[in-house]
C-alpha cells in the first residue's frame, strides 16, 4: 500500500491533565528522533492523535522504528485520496482486496470533519459496503469486532483509508520522567531493568564497573553493546565506564571474605549516586530480582541500600529469571548477556558470601577502608562515551540507501 501519513494514537499520556502538552511535546520530539533518518517526514500532533505526514518515505521503514517510541498505545498508517466519491470507492476495492482472507468479516467506519461533503456518514458506510461487496459478494458485515475495519475520513483537504492498526510499545515518553543511572553489567537482568524504566518515561544513562586488568577488553565491549540495544528507545545513551580495580583489590585485602560482596555492593552504589549527582539524575536503577543470588536477598538489600536515601527503581525485583529471560529475548539482549565475558563481580566473588551480611558488620568493615578517597580516585578517572546505535554493521548507510 502506498500510505501518505501515520496516525499515532497515544497511551496513557493522555490522560495526565495540564503535563499533556509537556508530554505530547516530549513525544513528538521522541519520534522525530526515532526518524531521524527520514528527512522528508513532517509530524503533527495535536491534544489526541499526531499525524506523521510520509511525504513519499516508506512506511515499512518506519514501523519498526515507531514500535519502540514508548508513550504510543497503536497506530494507524492511512492512504489519501482525492475528495470524490469514485476515487473513494476505488480505494476501498483496493483495500479489501489486500487486506481480506477468506471467511473474515469487515465494516466500514465512516467520519466527516467536512460537512459539506455530499455523503453524510451513514450513507459513506452503506456506499463503500456496496463498493466491497462488489468485489467479495459473499463477505459479511459484522457490527462488532469485525476482521476488517475500514476507516474512511473526509477531512477538509481530502479523504483518508486506513485499515490497519499496529500495537505501539504503550508506556510514557522517554524523558517524561527524569534522568535515571542504570547500573549495567554485562547480564540478561540489568539491560531488562533499563528497558523497563525507560518504558515509565525515565531518559536512562548507563554506569557500568570495570575492574581491568582481572575484567577483559571484552567485557567492557560486552556492556556497551547492552547499552547499543537500549539505544533505539531513547536515541543515544551516555555510558559511564567506572575503574573499579583499586577498591576491589582494597576490599579483598582489609575486608573479610564473607562481607566483600556486601562491601562491594556499597561502594558500587556510593559510587553510583555520586555519579548520578554530578549528572543530575533523580533515580538508580538496577537488575537485582529478589533472591536470585546471596546479594539479592531482603537483608543483603538492606545492608547495601544503607548508603544511599536515593530511590531505587528494581523494575525486575519480583520477576522469575523465566519472565526476565522473555523480556531480555524479546528486546534482543539475551544472546549478548550469555557470551561469557567475566564481570568484575564474578572475578572476585568469594566462595561463601553471607546471604543475611548484618548492617553493623558491614559498618565495621567499610570504615577499614578510606571510602573517601578512593572514591575521589575512582570518580576522576570516569570515562564517558556517547553510545549512539549498536554498531557499526548495524547501519551501513550504501545498504540503507538501497533500501529506499
Ligand atoms: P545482571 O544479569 O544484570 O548482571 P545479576 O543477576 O548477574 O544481574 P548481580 O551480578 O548480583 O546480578 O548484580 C545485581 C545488579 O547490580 C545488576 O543487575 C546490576 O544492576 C548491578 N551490577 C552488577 N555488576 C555490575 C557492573 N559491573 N557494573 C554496573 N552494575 C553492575
Ligand atoms: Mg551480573
Amino acid at each position: 500500500m502506498n500510505y501518505s501519513e501515520i496516525m499515532v494514537r497515544y497511551g496513557e499520556l493522555s490522560t495526565k491533565g495540564k503535563n499533556k502538552r509537556k508530554f505530547t511535546m516530549q513525544l513528538a520530539q521522541n519520534v522525530k528522533r526515532a526518524l531521524a533518518d527520514f528527512p522528508a517526514i513532517k509530524i503533527h500532533g495535536d491534544r489526541d492523535r499526531m499525524h506523521i505526514l510520509l511525504n513519499g518515505e516508506q512506511s515499512e521503514l518506519i514501523f519498526p522504528k515507531l514500535e519502540k517510541v514508548f508513550g504510543i498505545q497503536s497506530f494507524s498508517p492511512s492512504i489519501r485520496v482525492e475528495k470524490e466519491m469514485p476515487a473513494i470507492r476505488e480505494m476501498v476495492k483496493e483495500v479489501i482486496r489486500a487486506a481480506y482472507l477468506p471467511g473474515q468479516t469487515f465494516k466500514i467506519t465512516s467520519k466527516r470533519s467536512d460537512h459539506h461533503f455530499e455523503l453524510d456518514s451513514n450513507e459513506l458506510n452503506r456506499e463503500l459496503g456496496g463498493a466491497v461487496f462488489e468485489v467479495f459478494p459473499d463477505i459479511k458485515v459484522q457490527m462488532k469486532k469485525p476482521d476488517i475495519n475500514i476507516r474512511v475520513e473526509i477531512r477538509q483537504e481530502a479523504a483518508y483509508l486506513s485499515y490497519e492498526t499496529i500495537r505501539g510499545a504503550g508506556g510514557l515518553p522517554v524523558g517524561t520522567a527524569g534522568r535515571g543511572m542504570l547500573m549495567l553489567s554485562g547480564g540478561i537482568d540489568s539491560p531488562v531493568a533499563g528497558y523497563l524504566a525507560m518504558k515509565r518515561g525515565v531518559e536512562i544513562e548507563a554506569v557500568h564497573f570495570a575492574s581491568p586488568p582481572y575484567t577483559s577488553e571484552q567485557a567492557l565491549q560486552k556492556a556497551k553493546d547492552l547499552a547499543g540495544k537500549l539505544v533505539p528507545y531513547v536515541g543515544s545513551i551516555q555510558f559511564v565506564e567506572v575503574p573499579f580495580t583499586e577498591i576491589q583489590e582494597e576490599i579483598k585485602r582489609v575486608v573479610p571474605q564473607g562481607y566483600w560482596m556486601t562491601v562491594t555492593r556499597r561502594l558500587m552504589l556510593r559510587l553510583t549516586d555520586a555519579i548520578r549527582e554530578q549528572r543530575e539524575g533523580l533515580v538508580i536503577i538496577n537488575g537485582e530480582s529478589l533472591g536470585q543470588v546471596a546479594s539479592q536477598t531482603l537483608q543483603s538489600m538492606a545492608a547495601i541500600n544503607e548508603v544511599t536515601t536515593t530511590p531505587i527503581i528494581r523494575p525486575v525485583v519480583t520477576m522469575d529469571k523465566t519472565e526476565i529471560i522473555e523480556l531480555a529475548e524479546k528486546i534482543d539482549t539475551f544472546e549478548l548477556a550469555i557470551q561469557p565475558f567475566e564481570d568484575c563481580c564474578t572475578i572476585f566473588a568469594p566462595p561463601q558470601p553471607k546471604t543475611k551480611p548484618r548492617l553493623e558488620k558491614a559498618q565495621e568493615y567499610e570504615a577499614r577502608l578510606d571510602v573517601s578517597s578512593l572514591m575521589e580516585r575512582a570518580l576522576a578517572g570516569l570515562k564517558v562515551s556517547e553510545i549512539t546505535g549498536e554498531s557499526a554493521t548495524d547501519r551501513n548507510s550504501d545498504e540503507f540507501l538501497d533500501l529506499l
